[in-house]
């Protein structure tokens, strides 16, 4: 398909036009159904957005992109109206551009490093991602030779991407090496992708009986539709990445198995961070306290919104989310849309310090959620049954900034007073879960207990490789992804005995 060829607009003016909005479903509507939030940007707004950009000689948005998308280039392509050249772009950078284009937080990544945000706003650099992945995918056929480039060994030599860290398959069909991947998230996913490319056999491990990780059991349909998801690991799969669901590492096999009676020559370790932390609060026990991982598992991967799951899970009449980031913002919503009135979310600092996505934390107020800024909770509250009635909670005020540069919350003597609810949802964090490392015990763990990894990535064990959340805590897709397009270059040069031998 011949795309169109727009010429390019003079820098004075691309700077009259304001930034498009992204359209979406209304607040009101939303608030009670499941479906995406965020409905996409028409070719016609995304060409009027990528021609905001001013295709900066020295462009720092890339500088903050962990997978290194040659942003410019993609957007200046889809400002010409050239979709398919700017998927060539997108794809070879990033194997999951619908994802990432829909769930990272752009405005503390490469948005708040972008040169037209010096004057007015940024480029929408994840909107246009977003469309980019999407159009791709509905046109499949115009831009498969490019999605594809370089992912099979069938392509022409020439029709490879000229990527200087994706050294090219070999031609003859026989993989380098076998490489197992444990984990099915965005950092096990995005290895298991560029050693493809690379030329290796992988086989990803997943302890659930799907892939994909938080994009499956965590954030929610209405951020990133499962069909996105499934799309895009399609692409892995058409690659030949080979993916074994319902497998434990840990307990159907441990890394030595791995490494011994499997035959694989390395191993990258992605598994994630998922074990939820708990406050430490009285009441825990009582019947309508959940942790986000698994009030967003029943309602999420076990659709348990849907009427005719068979997956049981309170529909609250009147909910306290606790925490602040993107997982009390998921919580929250999905108690909304269970219809919880109110759907109060406790956070014990301001709006300021919160560390959820800025989009998610406006969609939550559009659509209803009751913001119990500068509150901390102390207890929950039971009846004489057992079941929760009211979290007793207490206020606070900002004191001065500690270790993480944020203002520190102080309590407000004689504040305290009870939240009345019947569900209560803990989205305090998550850490490292032990099951895997304490069958692994020449595995080098911090105090935390995530994996240590030396600047390739390797960990204390000479071929086994780590990265996304179990080696840094938890933290965010592009990281985790970034991650692991860093582990397959290090794999692939330590396979080369270039690296640790
Ligand atoms: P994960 O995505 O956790 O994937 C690990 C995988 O390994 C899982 O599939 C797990 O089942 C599997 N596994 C675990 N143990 C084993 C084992 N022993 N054997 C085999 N498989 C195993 N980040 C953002 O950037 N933007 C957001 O909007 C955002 N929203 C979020 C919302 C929620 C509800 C949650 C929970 C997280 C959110 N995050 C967000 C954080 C982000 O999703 C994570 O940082 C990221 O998914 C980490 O990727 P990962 O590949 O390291 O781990
Ligand atoms: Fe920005 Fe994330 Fe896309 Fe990189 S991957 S350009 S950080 S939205």
């Amino acid at each position: 398909m011949t795309q169109p060829s727009i010429p390019p607009l003079k820098p004075a003016e691309r700077m009259k036009i304001p930034r498009q909005s992204m359209p979406a479903q209304s607040a009101d509507l939303r608030n009670a159904n499941f479906t995406e939030v965020n409905l996409g940007l028409g070719e016609h707004l995304a060409i009027r957005e990528a021609q905001r950009c001013l295709d900066c000689k020295d462009p720092k948005c890339m500088n903050g992109c962990p997978v290194q998308i040659n942003i410019p280039a993609f957007v200046t392509a889809v400002a010409r109206g050239d979709f398919a050249g700017a998927a060539k772009h997108l794809f070879r950078d990033n194997a999951l551009p619908g994802i990432s284009g829909r769930v990272c937080p752009q405005e503390k990544q490469c948005e708040c490093l972008c040169i037209r945000g010096n004057k007015g706003e940024p480029v929408a650099i994840g909107y246009l991602e977003r469309f980019v992945a999407d159009w791709a995918r509905e046109h499949a056929a115009a831009t498969a030779p490019v999605a594809l480039a370089g992912m099979d060994n069938s392509t022409p030599q020439d029709a490879r991407p000229a990527c200087p860290t994706s050294p090219v398959a070999p031609t003859d069909g026989t993989p380098r090496g076998r490489v197992a991947v444990v984990g099915g998230g965005p950092a096990g996913l995005t290895a298991a992708g560029e050693l493809a490319r690379k030329g290796y056999a992988v086989t990803v491990y997943e302890a659930l009986h799907d892939v994909g990780g938080v994009f499956i059991y965590g954030i929610l349909e209405f951020r990133l539709p499962k069909a996105i998801v499934r799309k895009e690991v399609d692409q892995l799969v058409a690659l030949g990445v080979k993916i074994e669901c319902n497998v434990v590492i840990g307990r159907t096999y441990t890394i030595d198995d791995l490494l011994s009676e499997e035959g694989f020559n390395a191993v990258f370790i992605a598994n994630g961070a998922g074990l939820p932390v708990f406050l430490g609060i009285p009441g825990e026990n009582l019947k309508g306290v959940y942790s986000a991982n698994e009030f967003l598992t029943r309602v999420n991967l076990m659709k348990a919104y849907d009427a005719h799951s068979a997956t049981p899970v309170l529909r609250p009449k009147q909910a306290a989310v606790i925490g602040g980031g993107n997982v009390a913002m998921d919580a929250v919503r999905t108690a909304k849309r269970l219809g919880a009135d109110p759907a109060n979310l406790v956070y014990r600092r301001s709006r300021t310090e919160m560390p959820a996505r800025l989009e998610e934390v406006h969609h939550a107020e559009e659509e209803g959620v009751a913001f119990q800024m500068l509150t901390n909770p102390l207890a929950i509250l039971g009846d004489e049954n057992g079941w929760v009635k009211a979290l007793r909670c207490q206020r606070m005020e900002l004191g001065e900034p500690d270790a993480s540069g944020r203002r520190s919350p102080v309590a407000i003597p004689g504040s305290e007073f009870d939240l009345p609810c019947d569900v209560v949802v803990e989205a305090i964090g998550t850490k490292a879960n032990p099951l895997l490392t304490q069958t692994t015990p020449d595995l080098k763990l911090d105090k935390r207990g995530n994996i240590v990894v030396d600047e390739t990535l390797m960990t204390s064990k000479p071929g086994v490789f780590a990265g996304g959340d179990i080696v840094r805590g938890a933290a965010t897709v592009i990281l985790a992804m970034g991650d692991g397009k860093k582990a397959a270059g290090a794999i692939d040069r330590w396979m080369r005995g270039a690296v640790g031998s």
